[in-house]
């Protein structure tokens, strides 16, 4: 069997960026992705909000803070060059009272510091972009837009194929075995050996990982997701996408959010509870494996106890719509229960310390051979194309 140049595990949108971005350099190479299910990006990649993130939140310096805001500038560009929409909506982040003012000009310092313009609003100036938010004061985040994932990874798949590389789906990687000088993974569609792999694997980062022998002390946590989705003659009460100040605490999920979508469509949420299975077909679907995975983390258990108030009141509105709304008419009042109703879901892969830490920034790890991405939560999507280019990079940087 030859050796392929490149193998890179999962057809998300950090694999495919990462196999775009090496083919538009080295168009010699043989890139090959390998994606277990029947179609690429149909897991986290576009199960998500669809917003492109403007980077206002992430630790300055940081890979997110970096990768978020270039990452974000060659989206908008791809998207433009290959004909997937953008909408260019913007964003209002609402201080409901004197409480949050604190916590909202942190916000407006760390945009600050990460070169991201915002505009600081006062009550009125909340009310011209969004007329029926309430709050004492907010920022305006004009670069803030939203885009059709989904179509992004089917677009950078198109690529990678027409520019010789191959795109294997139902290829589901079960082992992988590292020799002198190439790297042999087992698939469910027969054996591939690769020069070099970088594995991209979302929900299942560290398990990936440790088939090459990888010391992984952290756990990928599953989070689950869920959006409501306003009435469609509704849609007009929300003109750009809305957010909360976000809670802080180590926290790094955004809140909930009302979001306005490329076709138009208003969600609001997603929350975040612990979800029974990393890759379910139903939101409630429990796996064993994943389910022992997580009760035997000791980091879980460090992490349930430090958050047990957030955790309970996330299950508590999963669960009871009116507890969603009311989380919801704080910002934006005019909207009622009758006015949603249940929409989809996501799940995230969310990296954990055994310390019970939620790992906040995207981590790349390996060297030599094997290269792995286990941390690539929000903004990654945004991020892709960047975090596509620094594989590339490291890929390429070894010879
Ligand atoms: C609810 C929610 C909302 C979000 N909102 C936003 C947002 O608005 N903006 C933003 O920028 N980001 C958002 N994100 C984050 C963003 O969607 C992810 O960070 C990004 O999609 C990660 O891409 P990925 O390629 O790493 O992972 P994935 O899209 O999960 O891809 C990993 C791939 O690996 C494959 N795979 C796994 N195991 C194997 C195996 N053994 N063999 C072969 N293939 C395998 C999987 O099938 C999958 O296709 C959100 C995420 C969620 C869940």
């Amino acid at each position: 069997m030859a050796a392929v140049d490149v193998a890179i595990v999962g057809g998300g949108l950090v694999g495919l960026a990462t196999a775009h971005r090496l083919l538009e350099r080295r168009p010699d190479l043989h890139v090959v992705v390998l994606e277990a299910e029947d179609a690429v990006g149909t897991q986290q990649s576009s199960r998500n909000s669809g917003v492109l993130h403007a980077g206002l939140y992430y630790a300055p310096g940081s890979a997110k803070a970096r990768w978020c805001t270039e990452g974000k500038r060659q989206m908008e560009a791809f998207c433009d060059e290959h004909g997937v929409p953008v909408e260019r909506n913007g964003k209002v982040v609402v201080a409901v009272d004197r409480s949050e003012l604190d916590g909202l000009h942190r916000l407006a310092q760390r945009a600050a510091e990460n070169g991201v313009e915002v505009e600081p609003l006062d009550a009125a100036g909340l009310r011209e972009y969004e007329p029926h938010v309430t709050g004492v004061a907010g920022l305006w985040s004009p670069s803030t837009a939203v885009t059709d994932f989904g179509a992004v990874a089917r677009t950078l798949e198109r690529l990678v194929t027409g520019a010789g590389g191959e795109v294997r789906t139902g290829t589901r990687v079960t082992g992988i075995d590292e020799r002198n000088d190439v790297v042999r993974v087992t698939t469910t569609a027969g054996d591939v050996e690769a020069r070099t792999l970088v594995t991209c694997a979302g929900l299942q980062a560290d398990r990936i990982a440790a088939m090459t022998g990888e010391p992984i002390e952290e756990r990928i946590v599953p989070f689950r997701g869920s959006w409501l989705v306003l009435r469609p003659e509704l849609s007009d009460l929300v003109r750009s996408n809305i957010y909360p100040v976000p809670v802080g605490g180590g926290l790094p999920f955004l809140g909930v959010h009302l979001t306005r979508r490329i076709d138009g469509a208003v969600w609001i949420g997603p929350n975040a509870v612990l979800a029974g299975s990393r890759a379910g077909r139903r939101p409630f679907d429990v796996d064993l494996d994943d389910a022992r995975d997580i009760a035997t983390f000791p980091g879980i258990w460090k992490l349930a106890r430090r958050h047990l108030t957030v955790g309970v009141g996330e299950i508590w509105r999963d669960r009871n719509l009116s507890a969603m709304i009311r989380e919801v008419q704080r910002y934006v009042p005019a909207i009622t229960v009758d006015d949603v109703s249940r929409g989809p879901w996501g799940v995230r892969a969310q990296l954990v310390s055994p310390s019970g830490d939620l790992v906040d920034d995207f981590t790349l790890r390996g060297s030599g051979r094997v290269l792995h991405v286990l941390n690539a939560p929000s903004p990654a999507a945004t991020a892709s194309l960047a975090i596509g280019a620094e594989l590339r990079d490291r890929v390429l940087g070894r010879g």
